[in-house]
């Protein structure tokens, strides 16, 4: 029997409402989604009747959500600062308080100025692309060990028309050997090993590789602090997000490279979340 797009709605959303906090909004994002159109469109036309593919295709969503799939991975996007950016189960789903890192980059800097920014582990290119789009005039490299997740990250440069970024294939800082940056800026792994947090199941959709950092989750950022003051020309910045109860041990990371930190920033939650570090002007 056919189904007009509300009582499709309506039913997912009570299947759902054992699983999800927000049953009645997955529901109509995956029922958009399979017919190819806004929530609002839904709103708009409640009685238009779903065809027989779309109804196989938005009850196959639901089972999968039914498992705890996270929704990103099942509509293949999300929206982080001003863009939407598609996602796979090869990139993280990005975090609204990574937002803050390019808030604070453009903070930094003017809108039409000139600058070197590396994105380190950029995975789907959330940060480096959104501040590629905002700074035209900027020179964005963005890595990621993962050649699956920088295809995504390369979609996405394609879906956003953005010119100034480019993509390298490797670890850290071993992807632009002798070259040096204004800005620095990564959300690496640094989950550690033990966390329990790992076994959450929503993570366990996501690349552990993007995730766990050894025992201690210090491994990427120690990497990348001890990398950092041979890539950044002497006065940048190094923003290094982190987890909240981290922020003192990339403190002394980075001061044993040599560096000075200026500040750790907290996200919405009050949480420390990224921590701005600065190479030292050798003249001062
Ligand atoms: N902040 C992320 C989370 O909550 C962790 C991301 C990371 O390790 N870079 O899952």
């Amino acid at each position: 029997m056919a189904a007009t797009l509300n009582q499709a709605a309506r039913l997912a959303s009570r299947q759902l409402a054992r699983h999800s906090d927000s049953a009645g909004l997955d529901a109509e994002l995956l029922l958009a989604h399979v017919i190819g159109k806004d929530r609002v469109w839904l709103f708009t036309h409640p009685e238009r009747i779903l065809a027989p593919l779309q109804e196989r295709n938005f009850a196959a969503l639901i089972a999968r959500r039914l498992r705890g799939e996270p929704l990103a991975y099942l509509t293949g996007e999300r929206e982080f600062y001003r863009h939407r950016f598609r996602v796979n189960r090869h990139t993280l789903i990005p975090r609204p308080e990574t937002e803050l890192i390019v808030e604070r980059v453009l903070t930094l800097t003017e809108p039409e100025q000139p600058f070197q920014l590396l994105d380190l582990g950029t995975g789907s290119g959330v940060i480096g692309l959104s501040i590629a789009k905002a700074r035209p005039n900027a020179v964005v490299v963005a890595t990621d060990v993962s050649a699956d997740a920088l295809e995504v990250a390369k979609a996405n440069a394609h879906r956003l028309k953005a010119g100034n970024i480019e993509f390298r294939l490797g670890s850290w800082f071993s992807t632009v050997p002798g070259q040096r940056f204004d800005i620095v800026v990564s959300n690496p792994p640094y989950v550690a090993t033990s966390s329990p947090y790992l076994a959450d199941p929503a993570l366990t959709f996501e690349p552990n590789e993007a995730l766990e950092a050894g025992i201690d989750g210090l491994d990427a950022l120690q990497a990348i602090t001890a990398g950092a003051p041979d890539a950044l020309y002497p006065g940048g910045r190094l923003l290094l997000e982190h987890g909240h109860d981290q922020a003192y041990a990339v403190s002394v990371l980075a001061r044993a490279h040599g560096m000075t930190v200026v500040r750790c920033y907290t996200d919405l939650s009050g949480l420390d979340r990224f921590t701005e570090i600065t190479v030292e002007n050798s003249e001062s």
